[in-house]
Formats: C-alpha cells, structure tokens, sequence
C-alpha cells in the first residue's frame, strides 16, 4: 500500500466506525430529523381510517404525538408495554375532558409504543437490522404502496379477526407475540440466503420475501392500533357517562404519567 492508499484506508475505517455508532438506536429507524424519516407517523397513518370513523383524527396531532417519544430521547423500549397503556390512559384522561387535540395526540403516542413493542426488526440479527429497516421506512414512505397491496390487506384481516375480541393489554401482548414470530421468519429468510452462499442474483428474492413479512406486521400493527382505537372509544364514552368523580378525602399519592416530555415518570416532589 502506498502511504496515501493507507491514509484511505483508515479514514474509510473510522468513517464507517462513526456511521455503525451513530444509527439511531430507536425501533422501526425513525429519524426526525436530519432528512426527516418519521417511521412511527407512518405506521400511525395506516390507522387513519378507524381514527376518522370515531372522529379521532387530526394530522397534527398524529404526526407529533406519534413521534413524540424518540423525539424527546427516549431510547428505552423495555417498558413499551407499560409505556402504550399509560398513554392510553392519558388520552381518555383528556377525551373526557373533551379536549380532542390532546386526546388524539396522547393515543398517538400510545400507538407509538405498541410500534415499538410490535417490532419485529428487534429480534433481527447483526447488520440485517438496519438493513430491513430502511427498507421498512421506504415501503411505508411509498405513499399508498402499503395500503393498496392485497397481502398487506389479507394480513390486516386475519390479524384484525384475533384481536377483535381482546383488551388492551390482550393487544399489546398480542402485538409482541406475533412480531416476535415474524422476527424469526425475517431471520430464517436471511439465514437460508447465507447457507445458499450469499448469492448475489438471488438478493431480489430475498429481499421480496423479507418485504412480504414486512407488509404482514404493517397488518398487524394496523389491526392492533384500530383494535385500540375501538377501545379507546369504548373507554372514552365510558368515562364520560360515568358518575361524577368524587375525590377521595385521602388522595393516595399517584406517579403522574401524562408526563410532557418522554422522560421516566419522575416521583413528585414533596414540600
Ligand atoms: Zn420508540
């Protein structure tokens, strides 16, 4: 090598080093910002249809609290689960108020991590992560690409189908569950490549069928967020008509989880 074939060489080295460090830790790729890829705004759009049928809809609500969380830092989906349900709680918290805007956004952001919780791009392997990923991000980024495929529809279907009698916590489990088996079929279709030698003509085939499992946990994402959003109508209208809430004369101290930024929940302070 020559000493300028060398000095390339290493600057190639510690340029890749500094792009493997810096991907975006968060599930499903989102970026907001630069060049702008916000993958949870766009898995939240597949349910624009449930959310216009119960009057649910609102652009800006939707885009902001849909990426709310990972705007505000938050890099922790180990408390996905915990994290849907309570917002879910603070959107019907303001939907009997009835402040619309915050109410959608808040369930919005409960979408936001059942996303995270449903990611089947969390159990892929090594570099392939980021890989399928990306290609998550332009699939759903092809405006009505997604929506207007037949195999994205029939796995709605069937996925909407089981979890149309479940709870909250039943979906959001249900989520985990099946993304978790469509994880491992992404991992099997890249493992079956490998063993085949890693052929250079036969990326197109792999890469088409990863697309399809891809389009079948939009489908599951899809039929888990309208399951929520028929929920979260039920419990709006529920709170609504309820008795009025009569405090306690002894208020037991509660974490106060409608939290503005994404941070932890943090205890309240005591004077
Ligand atoms: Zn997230």
């Amino acid at each position: 090598m020559t000493m300028r074939a060398k000095v390339l060489f290493v600057l190639a080295l510690v340029i890749s080093a500094i792009s493997i460090t810096t991907l975006p830790a968060d599930a499903w790729y989102t970026q907001l910002r630069p060049g702008q890829s916000p993958t949870h705004y766009f898995l939240a759009e597949l349910s624009s249809n449930a959310l216009h049928h119960f009057n649910l809809y609102n652009h800006d609500a939707i885009f902001k609290g849909s990426n709310e969380p990972d705007d505000h830092g938050l890099q922790d989906h180990t408390a996905s689960k915990r994290r849907s349900s309570q917002s879910f709680d603070a959107a019907a918290k303001k939907c009997a108020k009835g402040d619309n805007y915050w109410a959608i956004r808040r369930l919005a952001r409960s979408f936001h991590y059942l996303q995270d919780y449903g990611d089947p791009t969390d159990y892929l392997r090594g570099g392939r992560k980021d890989y399928v990923r990306q290609k998550a991000h332009e699939m759903l980024a092809r405006g009505q690409y997604v929506v207007s495929n037949n195999y994205w529809l029939n796995s709605y279907r069937h996925f909407f189908g089981q979890v149309a009698n479940r709870n909250l916590q039943e979906t959001l489990d249900y989520a985990n569950s099946e993304a978790k088996q469509i994880g491992r079929e992404i991992n099997s279709i890249y493992d079956l490549w490998y063993q085949r030698g890693r052929r250079q003509n036969e990326v197109n085939q792999r890469d088409g069928a990863v697309r399809q499992k891809l389009l079948a946990s939009f489908g599951l994402l899809a039929a888990c967020q309208d399951r929520v959003v028929e929920l979260f109508d039920q419990r709006c209208k529920e709170l609504g008509e309820g008795p009025p809430i009569v405090a306690p004369p002894r208020p037991t101290p509660q974490p106060n989880f409608d939290y503005p930024s994404e941070a932890a929940p943090r205890p309240p302070v005591r004077r």
